[in-house]
């Protein structure tokens, strides 16, 4: 199947980290199952996927909102107010 997003090449089926942002924040959402296009890098999901894809992204949006995001990563939140070096 071609990309439908930039028609340029053949989908390649494969599970692989999807990235995703929300505001300054950037997450990877792993192991994502879809047709990915070496062109242009869109993924055209399975359909198993597509919903899980999309309850990760509200459950991102939300760590986000709430600033507690990428607690599995360990990186520490952002702290834009009271910060002392
Ligand atoms: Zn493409």
């Amino acid at each position: 199947m071609k990309c439908p997003v930039c028609g340029g090449a053949e989908l390649i089926h494969d599970a692989r980290d999807l990235p995703h942002s929300y505001r300054d924040e950037t997450t990877l959402i792993p192991a994502v199952a879809g047709d990915w296009c070496p062109a242009c890098g869109d993924c055209v999901l399975d359909a198993a996927d597509g919903a899980r894809v999309s309850a990760a992204m509200l459950e991102f949006k939300k760590l986000v909102i709430a600033g507690t995001v990428d607690r599995k990563s360990g990186r520490r939140p952002l702290r834009k107010f009271g910060h002392k070096n």
